[in-house]
């Protein structure tokens, strides 16, 4: 017997209304999403749900995504999840910065709702077990 899994996405993301909005377009989609709002509570999260995919706000308070990212990346489980930054206010080298840093991809806030979920599905994996 096959079973349908819903791809679970791990946001990490401190401002409310970004946080909703995203949840709202990929729960509108069919995933589970996770959500953490500062830097220790997303590497608690993202070491025990299994995220397919975290979406990684750089500007956090106190411990930046730079710093999570970091510490991500030193879980062996979790090392190879696709990370995507999600943030603003990107700066002349920003990008180049996040992807040497071990993003796979960078999308710009505020976040387009006609494409957003559609840039993240190209890092996941196929949601269905086909026959
Ligand atoms: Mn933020």
């Amino acid at each position: 017997m096959k079973s349908v899994v819903s791809n679970k996405i791990l946001i990490i993301e401190d401002n409310e209304q970004n946080l909703y909005l995203e949840t709202y377009l990929l729960e509108n989609s069919g995933y589970q999403v996770i959500a953490a709002r500062d830097g220790p509570e997303a590497i608690q999260l993202a070491e025990r749900v299994n995220a397919d995919i975290i979406l990684l706000d750089i500007q956090l308070p106190g411990m930046d995504g730079f710093a999570v990212l970091k510490a991500i990346k030193k879980i062996p489980r979790i090392a190879d999840v696709p990370v995507i930054a999600v943030t603003s206010h990107a700066m002349t080298g920003d990008r180049e910065r996040i992807l040497a840093a071990g993003c796979v991809d960078y999308i710009e806030k505020p976040i387009d709702p006609e494409i957003f979920v559609a840039q993240i599905e190209k890092y996941l994996p196929t949601r269905t077990d086909h026959e």
